[in-house]
C-alpha cells in the first residue's frame, strides 16, 4: 500500500516515541562491547554515542530505522567503560 512503511524501512521509526531499553539486554552485533542489534528493525545497529567529552550517552539512535532509545542502565555502562584498563 502506498504511503505505508514497514518498521524495518530506512528511517521508518524516526518519529516513533523514544524506547527505554537496557543495554545489557540487547544482542551485541559483533565482538564490540557496545554495538547492539536494533530491537525494533533488527537490521540496524545501535552504536552508543559519546559526548564531546567522550562520555557514553544514554540517548542513542538506530543507524537504519532511526528509532531513538534511552539506555536505562547507562550508569553501569559508563562505570564499566571508565574503569577499563
Ligand atoms: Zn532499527
Amino acid at each position: 500500500m502506498r504511503g505505508l512503511r514497514r518498521k524495518t524501512d530506512v528511517m521508518a521509526n524516526i518519529d516513533a516515541p523514544v524506547l527505554h531499553v537496557r543495554h545489557a539486554d540487547l544482542t551485541r552485533t559483533d565482538d564490540s562491547m557496545f554495538r547492539s542489534n536494533c530491537p525494533v528493525c533488527r537490521l540496524g545497529i545501535l552504536m552508543v554515542r559519546r559526548s564531546d567529552r567522550f562520555r557514553l550517552m544514554a540517548l542513542d539512535c538506530c543507524i537504519r530505522c532511526g528509532q531513538q532509545v534511552i539506555y536505562d542502565d547507562i550508569a553501569e555502562l559508563i562505570k564499566f567503560d571508565e574503569n577499563r584498563p
